[in-house]
């Protein structure tokens, strides 16, 4: 039997009215959650990302502001920009979007932003609130995994996890995020041993790698849920032939369009899979609803002992 399709968007959907009407409850308080997006050059995804996060702010009632220095700018005068945001009380959340040009040196920017404004859940002490099981900002891909689990009642607790990625935005929140639902929880990497013998334990095997159709049917345990992370660009027409010959629409996009993104996780999986999410259209989507949560729960923290009432909202 095919793997049932995980629907990204018609989760994000889903979220994205709960965030509307959490942010229309807050207006009679005097309080309109607020984020800050700091765009640096003019990196093509990164200016398709932006737009797609102020689009999704407007449309939720979330406001949003658009800062876009130029490419050479330095480390110090983007410590100047978050600084004066971190000042600033009608900004809840502050997304320094990635990647930064080289001379910057991103880490020290990342620390600067304020904790409490943190939405991208980066800030160590943010991690830290993660792992000591605090409350705080989680990182919002992590925290769209988790979501598509629990609103399709796939079981996380005593389920054996295996997350293959071990980045700070993606793999290792994601783990800890599963340890903290009492999953039992492997991490693998690029030097993990026998790859493919450790993902075939898996109940809820994530891929956050970057390689294309990397993770094939040999690595997944019949049944087991796939959650796929990656977005990859394919343009070669062998490579599209390999992975998706026969698939009509997919084929439609990539004749007009010339490329199409695929996962980490290779199409034929769904043949094994239990469940499984789909590349586009799967973790993608809850990425941007999630760092909107993140701001109106920044709104709501950040005032909650001005605005007691708040926390309950
Ligand atoms: P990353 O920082 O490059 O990390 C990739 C991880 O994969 C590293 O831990 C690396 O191991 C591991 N890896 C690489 N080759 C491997 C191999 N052959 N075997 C086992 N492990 C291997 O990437 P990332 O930022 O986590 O992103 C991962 C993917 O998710 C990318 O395709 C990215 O575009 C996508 N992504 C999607 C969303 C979304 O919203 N859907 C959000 C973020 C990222 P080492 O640590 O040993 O190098």
């Amino acid at each position: 039997m095919p793997a049932i399709i995980l629907d990204g968007k018609k989760i994000a959907k889903e979220i994205r009215a709960e965030i509307a009407s959490a942010v229309k409850v807050l207006t009679p308080a005097g309080v309109r959650p607020g984020l800050a997006v700091i765009l640096v050059g003019n990196n093509p995804a990164s200016e398709i990302y932006v737009r797609g996060k102020v689009k999704t702010s407007e449309e939720l009632g979330i406001y949003s502001e658009k800062l876009t220095p130029p490419p050479t700018i330095s480390t110090e005068a983007l410590l100047k920009m978050v600084y004066d945001l971190n000042r600033r009380d009608e900004i809840d959340g502050i997304l320094v979007q990635l990647p930064l040009p080289a001379q910057v040196d991103s880490k020290t920017v990342l620390m600067a932003v304020d904790p409490a404004k943190d939405v991208d859940g980066f800030h160590p002490l943010n991690v830290g609130f993660l792992s000591t099981q605090c409350p705080g900002l989680v990182p919002c891909t992590p925290s769209g995994i988790m979501e598509i689990l629990r609103r399709n009642n796939i079981p996380v607790s005593g389920q054996e996890a295996v997350v293959v990625g071990r980045s700070d935005i993606v793999g290792k929140p994601t783990a800890m995020l599963l340890l903290n639902a009492h999953a039992t929880v492997t991490v693998c990497h690029s030097k993990t041993r026998d790859l493919q013998a450790v993902c075939r334990r898996a109940d809820i095997l994530v891929a956050a790698i970057g390689r294309p159709a990397m993770i094939t049917r040999g690595f997944v345990k019949p049944g087991a849920t796939v959650i796929d992370v990656g977005m990859n660009k394919v343009t070669d027409h062998a490579e599209f032939d390999s992975l998706f010959a026969g698939d009509r629409k997919r084929e439609e996009i990539f004749r007009s369009s010339g490329s199409t993104l695929v996962g980490d996780v290779h199409p034929q999986v769904a043949e094994v899979a239990g469940a499984m999410t789909p590349v586009p259209g799967g973790v993608g989507p809850l990425t941007i609803a999630m760092l909107m949560a993140n701001t109106v729960k920044a709104a709501r923290m950040r005032r909650a002992s001005r605005l007691p009432e708040l926390s309950k909202a």
